[in-house]
């Protein structure tokens, strides 16, 4: 693996290493007159930082700025700042996010807010062992400067509009620079992985933003599409069909799910999911969970009961 790659004159991309999964994290540098601008910083891990001090070297950070709130984009971020005396700049919707997770370490627990959604259903989905390791408040990352769709945001020299858009998580945004034809889309778009789409408690049907984002993403006049994880995305507009495909593909197979029987979230994770490999995964009740709602939503399924043996059912029509 190419740790540092150029992708235009001015922007450089840094894949970190990951605790989990076997994949990378991509970052970004924006060069500027006045020092870089880091975009995404990776997962708080010595592996990581020794590949950032290569990356960076002797040059001033202008700013760090993060996408969205998950543990792999800001978890360098304290560091960062510190070692390089650099401000972070997080959307509004992420410093919300943050700040519910450390309530939650202050009241000592950490609560992975999709298993909050769970809960509602009974399901409780085991993490892989690395979470029981990790140091919460590595995640605990303060704003210095908090932006949004209308400050837009500064990328080295560039300003970039911000795009508000929820669904992989509830406080995901994209930049977007028309002139450099740059859109730097965090986890919302990926080449070679369909992104899991993460409900909360305060964002239970994240599929109805996130396909509607679709529609406004593919009018962009793009020819850099910088994703967080692997490889860029090639071509927008066919790779958006294919996104589009693929979730409407599990819309079907979650209502088909409902109308076989299937009342309980373990139940329909487990006939969407049938034939995979392995135990069901905390992804896919996250996406099943996420489909449900969605359905629930448009009127094509129920949801009756009590926290936490709430059930689906096909809407009876009295
Ligand atoms: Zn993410």
């Amino acid at each position: 693996m190419q740790a540092i790659d150029a992708i235009t004159a001015n922007i450089t991309r840094v894949q970190l290493p990951l605790p989990y999964d076997l994949m990378s994290m991509n970052s970004y540098i924006f060069e500027g007159k006045n020092g870089i601008t880091i975009v995404d910083t990776g997962d708080s891990m010595p592996e990581a930082k020794e590949v950032w001090q290569r990356a960076i070297g002797n040059r001033r950070v202008e700013r760090i700025v993060i996408t969205h709130g998950h543990t792999d984009h800001l978890g360098c971020a304290n560091w960062l700042r510190e070692l390089y005396d650099a401000p972070v700049y997080m959307h509004e919707k992420t410093v919300h996010r943050v700040e519910r997770l450390k309530a939650g370490l202050a009241a000592g627990r950490y609560v992975n807010p999709t298993d909050e959604v769970f809960a509602l259903y009974g399901v409780h989905v085991e993490l892989p062992n690395i979470e029981v390791t990790i140091d919460y408040r590595n995640y605990v990352v303060e704003p210095d400067v908090v932006f949004n769709e209308h400050t837009g945001i500064m990328l080295g020299d560039v300003h970039y509009d911000v795009l508000f858009t929820p669904g992989h998580s509830e406080d995901h945004v994209c930049f977007y620079n028309e002139a450099e034809q740059v859109l730097v889309v965090g986890d919302h778009l990926l080449e070679v992985l369909n992104p899991v789409i993460l409900p909360t408690l305060q964002f239970l049907n994240p599929i109805e933003p996130y396909l509607s984002s679709f529609d406004m993403i593919e009018q962009l006049n793009v020819r850099h599409v910088l994703t967080g994880h692997l490889a860029l995305v090639s071509d927008l507009k066919p790779r958006i069909q294919r996104l589009r495909t693929h979730y409407h593909k599990r819309i079907l197979q979650t209502f088909d799910a409902v109308k076989n029987g299937n009342t309980t979230l373990h139940d329909v994770t487990a006939f969407v999911y049938a034939g995979k490999e392995g135990r069901l995964g905390h992804s896919m009740y996250a996406q099943t969970v996420a489909m449900l709602h969605y359905l629930a939503a448009i009127d094509k399924i129920s949801i009756h009961g009590e926290t936490p043996n709430r059930t689906f059912a096909l809407p009876s029509f009295e």
